[in-house]
């Protein structure tokens, strides 16, 4: 019967590497080695690559509501945002406005983004003809808590403001 071929890659181990204890100080003489190095790894999201710093003008962070110069939520509850999502991650119920607001007909009674599910596409913002939802608060979505927490409802979204960083300080703060 044949002998297999041997793998360019067999290596037979010296007595002194079977002996195991020698090759194992080798690594830690290796791990000891890079201890000093410079980190190469960040703690995301709290810290962030210096090229994102300051984060790019058109850098998509976490969605908003805008309100109107009355304080009004924008939203004319169109649909045209969730009929352009791809994700499906846009739940919108309409209501009619109150009867004081004569310059439309309805307003979101739920405006709810899961955000678990959004792939940050921007095709909502494109879509609205109102300006009424953004992604320019820079705040990225959490890495971690209960799923119910990344579905942000209407008056979280109006809560956002443009440019916040990472702890929801607004940018101007800094
Ligand atoms: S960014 Fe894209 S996926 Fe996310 S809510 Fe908007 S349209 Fe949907
Ligand atoms: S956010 Fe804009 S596109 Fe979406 S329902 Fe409201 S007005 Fe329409």
């Amino acid at each position: 019967m044949d002998t297999p071929p041997k793998s360019a890659h067999t290596h037979e181990m010296t007595w002194w590497e079977r002996m195991y204890v020698p090759e194992v100080f080798k690594g830690l003489a290796t791990t000891l080695k890079h201890i000093p190095q410079k980190k190469k790894t960040l703690q995301y999201p709290e810290e962030r690559p210096e090229r994102l710093r300051p984060e790019p003008e058109r850098y998509r962070g976490m969605h908003r509501l805008t309100k109107d110069p009355d304080g009004r939520v924008k939203c004319v509850a169109c649909f045209m945002c969730a009929t352009a999502c791809p994700a499906e991650c846009i739940n919108i119920v309409a209501q009619p406005t109150p009867d004081e607001w004569t310059d439309r007909e309805k307003m979101p009674a739920v405006f709810e983004i899961n955000e678990l599910r959004c792939i940050f596409c921007g095709y909502c913002v494109e879509a609205c003809p109102e300006d009424a939802i953004r992604m320019d608060t820079n705040i990225t979505v959490p890495v971690f808590g209960r799923r119910e927490d990344f579905i942000f409802d209407r008056d979280r979204l109006l809560s956002h403001e443009p440019r916040m960083d990472l702890n929801g300080e607004y940018m101007s703060r800094r």
